[in-house]
């Protein structure tokens, strides 16, 4: 962010000038500040012209970055399209959308992307971060996958995560982080960053990293469609598994999606001041 911060303030005296192209006279040049009369030893008059103070701040882009929580609540009752096929990213097909998993008790792996998806998004609008989602709620069907894929180039983000979690055998407990491998569109070491990154701040949070998928918390994958789909880098968290009674005890817990969306805001913002 101080990288746009020194952007910004570098452009200002070119918006000076734009803001007074229809004038139609020239614009007037205030007096730098080094430059303001000074007083003739002799005499005590003081300067008429004033250099200017600065009464605004300069205008700071704000960093967006996409925020994707996964499926959507109206997924399961719309299964023709849901179903659909829809570019992979890698010249095939894949679903438009799934349903996703749930708990044993029936916690459903939508409403548990969407309540994190609120958690992360106040941290990072309060560190000054505008948030773009891919869903304005949690009860409609899809963006397909390519769709949500392509949203963070369309929002103009620095960076997208991705928010899912498992459904594996009842066994297989942890976290793990995904990226696009082979990468796609350039992002690669980016996206690889942003992935580490996630795994990173999660296993300080105290979250232990998967050991019955990827590598140590990380999962290189070339068949993930919004992965293979996102001009910008990205990744995907899968929180854990929530067949697993120890993870689902963490994923239900009001207090354990604050804790996970702790570690994924830290992480982001942790990307965007590189
Ligand atoms: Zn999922």
């Amino acid at each position: 962010m101080r990288a746009l911060i020194r952007s910004a303030t570098a452009v200002l005296p070119l918006v000076v000038a734009l803001v007074c192209a229809g004038c139609g006279a020239p614009a007037p040049v205030p007096p730098p500040v080094d430059a303001a009369p000074r007083p003739a030893a002799t005499t005590r008059s003081l300067p008429t012209t004033p250099a200017p103070l600065p009464t605004t701040p300069a205008p700071v882009s704000r960093p967006v970055v996409l925020l994707d929580p996964g499926h959507n609540g109206g997924n399961a009752a719309n299964k023709a399209a849901v179903n659909r096929p829809v570019p992979d990213g890698r010249g095939g097909t894949k679903p438009c959308n799934t349903t996703g998993t749930s708990t044993n008790a029936g916690y459903a792996e939508h409403a548990f992307t969407w309540g994190l998806a609120g958690r992360v998004r106040s941290r990072l609008e309060a560190a000054g971060v505008r948030v773009v989602l891919t869903r304005s709620d949690d009860v409609g069907v899809g963006p397909c996958v390519d769709a949500r894929g392509a949203a963070g180039g369309r929002a103009g983000a620095a960076l997208a995560v991705s928010l899912h979690a498992d459904g594996a055998a009842a066994s297989a407990r942890g976290f793990h982080v995904a990226y696009a491998e082979p990468a796609v569109h350039g992002t690669g070491p980016a996206a690889l960053r942003l992935a580490t990154g996630l795994r990173d701040a999660l296993r300080s949070a105290g979250f232990a990293p998967a050991g019955y998928i990827g590598r140590d918390g990380l999962d290189g994958r070339p068949d993930l469609a919004g992965l293979n789909s996102s001009t910008v880098p990205t990744a995907l968290v899968e929180a854990g598994n929530m067949r697993n009674a120890g993870d689902a005890a963490v994923l239900t817990d009001p207090a354990g999606r604050d804790r996970i969306a702790a570690a994924v805001a830290e992480a982001v913002l942790a990307q965007l001041r590189r």
